[in-house]
């Protein structure tokens, strides 16, 4: 990886200002709920800690767009970090200002001192050139480490290392990439991809993970939704699954066209020779519904009226078989409506063949980080991914903004 980190960065006596994700839950008495995402960014804190910066750190939570919410403030989290470093933890009012600054100011090696919520400033989101660098002006040394942001083009991701003299990332994304970079580009054989979940198209569709990946994976399991618009794209009939639940109406020209994509990668894989493992039955269902009547049936012959709602139990067998053979697992999004008891099955079949696999399993997305936290099998996972949006935009081939503002001052920096 070529991107400087702060273990090579002197930082004794420096003010080291830390993007964080503390983008965490609360509940109603502003406890933390989830401190996962805080506990990954320890490593980098107390490495900043114990070699004598002064640290600051700055981060964003919920959605408050530019308005001072009391329910968004990082305060809470202030706290419970206090709690995890065994030390206290100063609360700024606001991440810039004057009254900031003097609190920077008064910093001592050592300390830390928490922003108020980046997002409290509409200028976070818009970029603005004045408050990237009034949070630059805080810092001699910026090291980025909130993977879950690395795809956003915010003012604190990528204004702020412009305008620093030092910017470098931190422990968890240097995890984060590294996982991903060997995944993708020299993984252990054979590689496997699960990918799942109802968005094929759109800005964050699958359809771009599985055509990104398909000249980097031996093999590709695919469940949930976006299953039955290949199956369609291969001539089946799947009865009412192509019906968007929450958009009946407006669906049907989109489905042609992601009907069309899928035969695309269907031709693409053969051609790799990628083997693209459809499910070979389902859990069909006469409506939308937990007490829906439900049925299992092959995917070739899906009941018209009725919809897919989860891989089958011979799917679930096939793909249990092929994950444990692998040595690479990637898995995004899950088998099926696995918020629904009936239909949570498929996602828990994969789940449990990754941790009982052998594989070296990286597993991101919001649905099926909950769906193997709720089964307790996290532990068995080799790496969970903190960011969902930005591990799906790695894998999608895109840029990653974060990354590309480091890049870019680093080679400014070589090029003089
Ligand atoms: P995504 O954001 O595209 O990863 O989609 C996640 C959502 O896909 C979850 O809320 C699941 O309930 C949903 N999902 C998975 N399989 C199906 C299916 N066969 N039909 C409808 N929704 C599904």
């Amino acid at each position: 990886m070529n991107i400087r980190t702060i273990e090579g960065v002197p930082i004794q006596g420096k003010r080291v200002l830390i993007r964080t994700e503390f983008n965490v839950p609360l509940d109603q008495d502003l406890n933390v709920t989830d401190d996962t995402r805080i506990r990954a960014a320890l490593p980098t804190i107390e490495n900043a800690v114990t070699r004598g910066a002064r640290v600051i750190l700055g981060s964003h939570r919920g959605r408050p767009w530019g308005k001072r919410t009391e329910k968004d403030s990082l305060g809470p989290v202030a706290k419970h970090l206090s709690q995890l470093v065994g030390k206290q933890v100063l609360m700024a009012n606001d991440c810039i200002g004057d009254e900031t600054k003097r609190m920077v100011e008064q910093l001592k090696d050592g300390e830390i001192l928490m922003l108020e919520n980046i997002r409290f400033h509409t200028e976070e989101n818009e970029n603005t050139e004045w408050f990237a660098k009034e949070l630059a002006s805080l810092a001699d040394v910026y090291v980025d480490d909130a993977f879950g942001s690395l795809h956003r083009s915010h003012a604190s991701i990528v204004g702020v290392p412009r305008f620093v003299p030092i910017a470098v990332i931190g422990f968890l994304v240097k995890k984060e990439l590294e996982f991903l970079e060997k995944a993708l580009r020299y993984p252990d054989r054979p590689s496997l991809v699960v990918t799942g979940g109802a968005k094929i198209s759109g800005k964050d569709g699958k359809i771009w993970v599985i055509r990104n990946l398909l000249d980097k994976t031996d093999t590709m399991l695919i469940g949930g939704k976006i299953a039955c618009t290949f199956l369609k794209a291969k001539g089946f009939e799947v009865g009412d699954s192509l019906i968007d639940q929450r958009d009946v109406n407006g669906a049907g020209a989109q489905v042609k066209d992601d009907i069309e994509m899928a035969s695309d990668v269907l031709q693409k894989a053969e051609s790799l020779g990628t083997d693209l493992v459809l499910p070979v039955d389902a859990v069909v269902a006469d409506k939308f519904d937990s007490e829906a009547r439900l049925e299992v049936v092959p995917t070739s012959s899906i009941p018209d009226g009725w919809m897919m709602l989860d891989i089958g139990p011979k799917t679930s067998e096939v793909f249990s078989r092929r994950i444990k053979e692998a040595r690479t697992v990637i898995w995004n999004g899950p088998m099926g409506v696995f918020e629904m008891e009936p239909f949570k099955s498929g996602t828990k079949m994969v789940a449990t063949a990754i941790a009982e696999g052998p594989a070296t399993s990286i597993i991101g997305g919001g649905d099926v980080v909950a769906a193997v936290n709720e089964l307790g099998l996290g532990p068995k996972m080799t790496h969970i991914s903190t960011g969902g949006g930005a591990m799906l935009a790695y894998l999608m081939g895109r840029d990653l903004p974060g990354l590309t503002a480091l890049t870019d001052k680093h080679a400014r920096e070589r090029n003089g």
